[in-house]
């Protein structure tokens, strides 16, 4: 697995942020789109494995919206309902993912700032509302609520069905990484526009999809893409077969997902 380093920077790179070409870190990969979630698409129809080949570094959820996935350095870790991390085999399958090789920069250093405030921060620094960028930030979070959805069994329920049927995390004074994606409001449907992020701690005890966070300090880093891949599900006949045109896809992602500070 091939990583770029971006060696010793110490300085804030933030508006000299600009894709990287060299061994694709410039290309983001999607699997499959958000707004087949939202009729309860759910089954898996890539894995793990197959994403690794597209990135190092990612995010997703597995069939049935079986826990919350990150991935770092090339090993995949799923947070379940019990709030625990645990690694997951190459051939664990997913409706929906994203990944990329990982070229991140270093973006600033932040104290004492809370999930909401931090995200706007970063965009209005990069100039990036319209890029799709990666978003990594290592740190010690005085407060982490996060997310995991209880696996689902076929026939799956809609997105709007499964909203309630998650657990929720609180941890304070906890130290990991946070890792997510920025997607332009232009691209809603196809991924959540804004932040999309996960969460792992240091310890691979606890993490999640964040709903809330007060970072203590710590640093950001960002990877811009000028490239979206997105592969779809093209042989699976529930895709294939659906009719979008009765989903309301937008206003059902947002109240699914959309809104992470709450
Ligand atoms: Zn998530």
């Amino acid at each position: 697995m091939e990583t770029i380093t971006v060696a010793n920077v110490t300085q804030s790179l933030a508006k000299n942020i600009h894709p990287i070409t060299a061994h694709d870190a410039n290309v983001l990969y999607q699997h499959g789109t958000l707004a087949l979630l939202v009729p309860g698409l759910l089954e898996g129809t890539t894995t793990i494995g197959e994403l690794l080949k597209h990135g190092d570094t990612g995010i997703g959820t597995g069939e049935g919206l079986d826990g919350e996935l990150i991935i770092l350095d090339g090993v995949a870790y799923k947070i379940g309902q019990s709030g625990v991390a645990e690694q997951v085999p190459s051939d664990f399958t997913m409706p929906f993912a994203n990944s990329h090789r990982a070229a991140f920069q270093f973006q600033c250093s932040r104290e004492d700032i809370g999930l909401e405030a931090l995200n706007e921060r970063i965009v209005e620094a990069n100039g990036r509302a319209n890029t799709f960028f990666s978003v990594k930030v290592h740190g010690t979070f005085s407060f982490m609520k996060t997310r995991a959805v209880i696996k689902q069994q076929a026939p799956y329920p809609t997105l709007l069905e499964v909203a309630d049927r998650q657990a929720i995390f609180l941890r304070h004074d906890v130290t990991g990484t946070m890792l997510g994606y920025f997607s332009p409001v232009m691209f809603h449907g196809a991924a959540v526009a804004g932040f999309h992020e996960h969460f792992l701690s240091d310890d691979h005890t606890f993490g999640g999809h964040v709903l809330d966070a007060v970072l203590s300090h710590g640093e950001i880093y960002s990877q811009v893409f000028d490239t979206l891949v997105t592969h779809l599900p093209v042989d699976d006949p529930e895709y294939r077969n659906h009719d979008f045109s009765q989903d309301n896809i937008a206003e059902a992602i947002s109240s699914a997902e959309g809104d992470t500070a709450h």
